[in-house]
């Protein structure tokens, strides 16, 4: 019997971290064979927040994709083909609403939305907002000019600045902050990123939008509940945040990806960490998972029965939420079982891990689909 095998157009990533220097020579490639185009997250250090900053991280991210031309040609892609990054700005305390009109014009360099951290909450994050609704002025300026808000929609410190259970700060935003941003910015494009609670998925499910209000997914959180995030130990690897909830909220986030909805779309959240800060006492929040990520929304939607729908969820609610077209050129999987044995080494010698990977992962996970270029 011939293997099985589905063909979709190529992959869009929402949301992806590709860090800086060794690490984005090292990881950027395996985003840029999976995905097209991605929206690069912009939470480096310093982080980006004006048109010139983002212009040189563009750079810096085609120059790691060229170097990899050899590769790229083994998929069957030109160099000129491989990997457009889509720049955003990080709602830093410096953004104006002047930048977001520079951004918007792409003189310089495009910018396609602005990234929201609350303050303290993961990454990188010192330089957000405390609360989001205290960005008055930017906030109008993109409704003006309808860049996107890609929000991390958690509340880590309350108004009394006393830091709010982790395992809560989704369920909070979407009940106190969600709504009022919603409300006083009637025409603001919102994304709320990696869904990971039965309440947030509840509240997409009643108001998503096309246009207006999207949601993104991560396999991660399609993947696990906090039984395996605490199996034999606390597991580095899935350290995240929003962190892995309960097995119930896992099942809300499959249910609503199964339901093949127009405004939720895949955002891998692929953020590598080098294995000093992930497995250090204090472990970096982020999980790698670019060299796997496509492969395991198959490997999910599959078990969903409802590979009908990975298509619009990988390559076309994406693209259409930022104004975009689908891509043209395709992709293959065929259903066959791999493993993830090697991390990832830098050219500085530093070891990056992926999710699944046989030795820090659960342990012997076997992932069913790759890619067929790979072969
Ligand atoms: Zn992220």
């Amino acid at each position: 019997m011939a293997k099985q095998e589905i063909t979709i157009k190529k992959p869009f990533d929402s949301h992806v971290h590709l860090r800086r220097g060794a690490t984005l020579r090292a990881v950027t490639k395996y985003t840029a064979e999976r995905f097209g185009r991605g929206i690069i997250m912009p939470n480096t250090e310093p982080p980006i927040d004006t048109v010139e900053q983002a212009a040189e991280y563009k750079k810096e991210i085609l120059s790691a994709v060229s170097g990899h031309s050899n590769i790229l040609q083994n998929v069957g892609m030109s160099v000129e083909q491989k990997f457009e990054p889509l720049m955003t700005f990080y709602l830093t305390k410096k953004l104006s609403p002047k930048d977001i009109g520079k951004g918007a014009s792409g003189d310089v360099c495009k910018i396609y939305a602005v990234k929201s951290y609350p303050y303290g909450a993961t990454t990188n994050s010192q330089w957000g907002y405390r609360n989001i609704l205290e960005a008055k002025e930017v906030l109008r300026e993109m409704e003006n000019v309808g860049m996107p808000l890609l929000l991390h929609g958690e509340v880590h410190l309350n108004d009394n600045n006393v830091e709010e259970d982790p395992y809560d700060g989704e369920k909070i935003f979407i009940k106190e902050v969600l709504p009022r941003l919603l409300d006083e910015y009637p025409k603001l494009k919102v994304s709320l990123e990696h869904m990971s609670t039965s309440e947030a998925v509840d509240f997409i499910e009643k108001n998503g939008k096309e246009g207006r209000l999207v949601a993104t997914v991560t396999p991660t959180h399609l993947m696990y509940d906090r039984r395996q995030a605490f199996s034999g130990g606390y597991r580095t690897l899935l350290h995240m945040k929003p962190l892995i909830k309960k097995m119930e909220d896992r099942e809300h986030v499959r249910e609503i990806v199964k339901k093949g909805l127009p405004f939720v779309s895949a955002g891998t959240d692929s953020a590598p960490h080098p294995e000093s800060k992930k497995f250090s006492s204090c472990c970096a929040f982020g999980v790698f998972n670019s060299p796997v990520a496509l492969e395991l929304y198959t490997q999910v939607f599959d078990e969903l029965g409802c590979l009908d729908k990975l298509e619009g969820f990988l390559s076309e609610n994406g693209p259409r939420f930022f104004g975009l077209k689908p891509a043209e050129d395709t992709i293959t999987l065929v259903k066959e079982d791999w493993q993830v044995t090697e991390p990832i080494v830098t050219d500085e010698g530093v070891k990056i891990w992926s999710l699944c990977d046989k030795q820090h992962g659960l342990g012997n996970e076997v992932i069913h689909w790759r890619l067929a270029s790979s072969l």
